[in-house]
């Protein structure tokens, strides 16, 4: 359900175009369901009754980046990204999640899967990728960009307690999944750092994904069990800070 607060927010559009080119989508696409304002407008037709959801529709949905360019420049104030967000919720029962995200949020939501798949990806993934031609481009991104997993996932390469010898503090480490698999670099510097600074880190060995991926593709109910999760594992006392 859309919050009746963010419903009455599409009257607010006076259409005036100011986030329209500065929407990177828009920009790509150039037609104007691309845009914020076209989006703004389809939504207040479907809301209103006057418009059936279509097939394109939820595709367009899909395109938005979410990047908040369009909320800031928004003379009017329309959250046009929460707008998006609570519209992809709201479409779900109508169209589904393609089998491919369906796969993937099911192992985003399990302890077990994940790593498993990604063992196997990193053991056959990544020396596949160092064979793929230089100039080749998956989608968008070349193939030389593409991320390499982490030779051990990061939670795998420390203990769950990293003591310090007077603790100046203790911090609850919530690694998230890029981390975790994909850039570990940035794990051992903020490791590094915190024991640098005497604190005592604590690395909870059953967290899980955060659930952003699958919230903001709508599945707000798959979602919300991984926030919970977390929420249990980070709700302890007996630390200074998360
Ligand atoms: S949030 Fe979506 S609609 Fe707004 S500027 Fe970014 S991509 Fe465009
Ligand atoms: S900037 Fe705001 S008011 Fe102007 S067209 Fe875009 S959504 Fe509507």
């Amino acid at each position: 359900m859309i919050p009746e607060s963010l419903k009455e927010e599409v009257y607010n559009c006076i259409k005036c175009g100011l986030c329209v080119n500065s929407c990177p989508v828009y920009k790509q696409l150039l037609f104007e369901g691309a845009s914020p304002r076209g989006k703004v407008q389809l939504i207040k037709k479907i809301l209103e009754g006057d418009l059936e959801p279509s097939e394109n529709f939820h595709l367009l949905l899909f395109t938005c980046l979410l990047c908040e360019t369009c909320t800031v420049q928004c003379p009017s104030g329309l959250k046009v990204d929460r707008l998006m967000k609570a519209m992809r919720a709201e479409m779900l029962e109508k169209f589904g999640l393609a089998w491919q995200k369906r796969v993937l949020f099911h192992l985003l939501s399990g302890r077990h899967l994940l790593p498993f798949f990604l063992f196997w990806g990193r053991n056959l993934g990544n020396p596949l990728l160092s064979l793929l031609p230089r100039k080749g481009r998956l989608g968008t991104i070349p193939y030389g960009k593409l991320p390499r997993l982490n030779p051990r996932p990061l939670r795998k390469q420390y203990p769950e307690k990293i003591p310090a010898s007077e603790p100046a503090g203790r911090v609850l480490y919530f690694t998230g999944c890029a981390t975790q698999y994909l850039f570990e670099n940035v794990g051992h510097s903020v490791i590094a750092v915190l024991k640098r600074l005497g604190v005592e880190v604590l690395i909870p060995p059953d967290q899980v994904c955060c659930g952003l991926p699958i919230f903001l593709s709508g599945a707000r109910k798959t979602a919300l069990q991984n926030m919970r999760k977390n929420l249990e594992i980070f709700s302890r006392e007996d630390v200074d800070a998360r």
